[in-house]
């Protein structure tokens, strides 16, 4: 029986090989870009791109999974749905391409972090490099905080209970936007925009320049999970509340469309170095770009936050292959996967909403 669930992978090597088999019987043209290292099986990590319809076309709708890794597990079954059922009712126009970007970080989809092979985070690595390296005095001062050298419980007590406090002083959202938002001087911190533009950042750039320059307009999913409330999906803009892009896309996802630029109105903070920013750099100049960070909530911003940092520690601290590394990987999945039917029905149902949005308003603008 077909219920959803089956589209999730246990693993990525398996995300990798359903979706490759499913872009095959699709008569996808795949192109795929592999990346120096290798998985926990030593086997091949690489972005896989799967193109659908037209070879020349006007528009394009691109759907992309896993920028931060274990976030793939969401992202990929949504792919592995749409080329299963969904594609059989969506109704694209036939000047529409359909471009399907699995793992954007595979490293991190492949050996359970958020983060790539060089600890960047690389939705935030999207900036000029070093120009655009904004330094983050305010995530400095709180370094040991959010990133400890043990795990020692009553040190660590002590450590999130002062977080909490400045939480409560500062309130929740200014913190999360210093912790955040994105750093470029600490590359064995969490939210490590980094150093250099990172392979995946590269690959994805010339992915843009090779087959999307031509188009009129195109609109980008780009899947996360993490934050806001559980199984809900929030459509987030890195454009200013009152630009033309928020109003485009208002018009293909209603409500659900806000602005990471607006405080207080989208799960996410305003991030240095998106993707989205990278994609405009490429294409904005010549296609109508409608990029939005599709983010599904989890768990509480708290045990998602937590389970970050712990991951951190056990990379540059602890030992993976032991049981407090076991125990962190299956938490840090949980974060950004949970396990709950419900959720993962619930979440492939808005994923696809917000697809099946999308194909709605290139429908609506056929002509
Ligand atoms: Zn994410």
């Amino acid at each position: 029986m077909v219920d959803g669930l089956e589209f999730f992978s246990d693993d990525y090597s398996h995300a990798r090989t359903g979706f490759l088999s499913l872009a095959e019987r699709r008569a996808a043209t795949v192109t795929s870009y592999p990346i120096s290292p290798r998985g926990p099986a030593g086997e091949e990590l690489a972005i896989d791109v799967a193109w659908i319809g037209s070879r020349e076309p006007r528009r394009a709708l691109v759907v992309s999974s896993g920028i931060h890794g274990v976030e793939g597990f969401y992202g990929s079954a949504v792919q592995r749905q749409l080329l299963t059922s969904q594609l059989d009712v969506l109704a694209l126009p036939c000047d529409v391409a359909l471009v399907l970007v699995h793992a954007i970080n595979p490293y991190g989809f492949a050996h359970l972090r958020r983060v790539n092979e060089s600890n960047v985070d690389l939705n935030r690595n999207f900036v000029d490099h070093p120009g655009g390296h904004v330094r983050a005095p305010e995530y400095t001062a709180l370094y040991d905080l959010l990133n400890p050298t043990d795990m020692d419980p009553e040190a660590e007590q002590a450590r999130i209970a002062r977080l909490f406090a400045i939480a409560e002083e500062q309130g929740f959202e200014r913190l999360q936007q210093v912790v955040t938002g994105g750093q470029y001087e600490h590359p064995a911190g969490i939210q490590f925009g980094g150093q250099r533009q990172e392979t995946s950042n590269a690959n994805v750039r010339s992915l843009c320049r090779a087959h999307l320059g031509g188009l009129s307009e195109l609109v980008w999913l780009d899947l996360h999970t993490g934050l806001g409330a559980p199984a809900t999906l929030q459509a987030i803009m890195a454009c200013p509340h009152d630009a033309p892009e928020m109003d485009r896309a208002r018009a293909i996802w209603g409500d659900r469309a806000v602005s990471m630029r607006v405080p207080g109105q989208s799960a996410s903070a305003d991030l240095r170095g998106a993707l989205a920013y990278g994609v405009a750099e490429e294409l904005a100049h010549r296609v109508e770009v409608s990029l939005a960070l599709a983010e599904v909530g989890t768990h509480d911003p708290v045990r998602v936050f937590l389970a970050l940092r712990a991951d951190n520690w056990l990379h540059h601290h602890g030992e993976v292959d032991s049981e407090p590394g076991r125990a962190i990987k299956a938490e840090l999945k949980e974060a950004f996967c949970p396990a709950d039917a419900g959720w993962r029905r619930t979440s492939l149902a808005v994923g696809a909403e917000v697809i099946a949005q999308a194909a709605a308003h290139f429908a609506a603008h056929d002509d």
